[in-house]
C-alpha cells in the first residue's frame, strides 16, 4: 500500500512539475487545469495521474485533441523514481536531482531552454548536501559556451555540473557517451534536420546510466 502511495505521489509530482513547464511563465494556479486546445476545465477525475490517460485514451474528453505523451511518460517516470527511493535504490539527492532533470528536460523539449530559476534552487540545494565535486569544471564549460556557441549549449553544461555533483568523471563520461548515442539515433530514425534539444536525452542516458549501475552493469 504505501508502494502505490508513493508512486502515486511521484507521478502527481510529475504531472504538476509538467503542468508548470507547460504554463511557464503563466501561473501554474489561475486557470485551474484546462484542456490547452478547447479552454474546457477539468474535472478531478481528469487530472488522476497516468489512470486518467488512459481511460481518456490519450485525448480530451471535450475535443477529443490527443494529451501530449510526454504528460503519461513525465508522470510514469516520476511514479517509478518515487518508488525506486523508497526502495533505497535512490539516495534523496539522486530523488532531487531526477525530479528537477525531469522538468528541465520538458522545458528544453519545448523551447530548447529553460528558465535559470529551476536549476538554480536544486543545484544550489545539491550543493550543500553533497560539495562541490567536479561541478565547478562544467560551470565553466557552461560559462564559455554561453558566450562562444558551440554544439552543445550552455545549459546542458549546467545540467551536467549538477550530474557532477553525485558521479565521478568516468561516469559522467559514460553518460555523455550514451546520451550521444541515443541522440545520434533519434536523428537517424526520424531523419530530423536542424537543433535537436540535447538535455532530454541526458535526461534519458542519466536513467540508462541508473539503471545499468543497479545491475551492476556500469
Ligand atoms: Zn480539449
Amino acid at each position: 500500500m504505501t508502494s502505490l502511495l508513493i508512486f502515486m505521489l511521484g507521478a502527481s509530482l510529475a504531472s504538476f512539475l509538467t503542468a508548470w513547464a507547460d504554463r511557464y511563465p503563466a501561473s501554474i494556479l489561475y486557470p485551474p487545469s484546462h484542456c490547452s486546445t478547447c479552454q474546457q476545465a477539468l474535472a478531478w477525475w481528469d487530472l488522476v495521474p497516468i489512470l486518467s490517460y488512459i481511460k481518456l485514451g490519450g485525448s480530451c474528453r471535450s475535443c477529443q485533441e490527443p494529451i501530449p505523451l510526454a504528460s503519461f511518460t513525465n508522470e510514469i517516470q516520476g511514479g517509478l523514481i518515487a518508488y525506486a527511493w523508497l526502495q533505497s535504490w535512490l539516495t534523496s539527492p539522486w530523488l532531487l536531482f531526477l525530479f528537477m532533470s525531469l522538468m528541465l528536460s520538458h522545458f528544453d523539449r519545448k523551447s530548447c531552454s529553460f528558465p535559470l530559476c529551476f536549476w538554480l534552487v536544486p543545484h544550489t540545494t545539491l550543493t550543500l548536501t553533497t560539495g562541490w565535486q567536479l561541478s565547478p569544471v562544467f560551470l565553466l564549460l557552461a560559462l564559455v559556451c554561453y558566450f562562444v556557441p558551440s554544439g552543445i549549449g550552455a545549459g546542458d553544461w549546467t545540467y551536467m555540473a549538477s550530474l557532477a555533483l553525485l558521479l565521478p568523471l568516468k561516469a559522467l563520461l559514460i553518460i555523455l557517451q550514451l546520451a550521444c548515442c541515443l541522440a545520434l539515433l533519434t536523428f537517424w530514425y526520424k531523419k530530423r534536420k536542424g537543433v535537436l534539444p540535447f538535455l532530454p536525452f541526458l535526461h534519458r542516458a542519466s536513467l540508462l546510466w541508473l539503471l545499468g549501475h543497479h545491475f551492476s552493469f556500469f
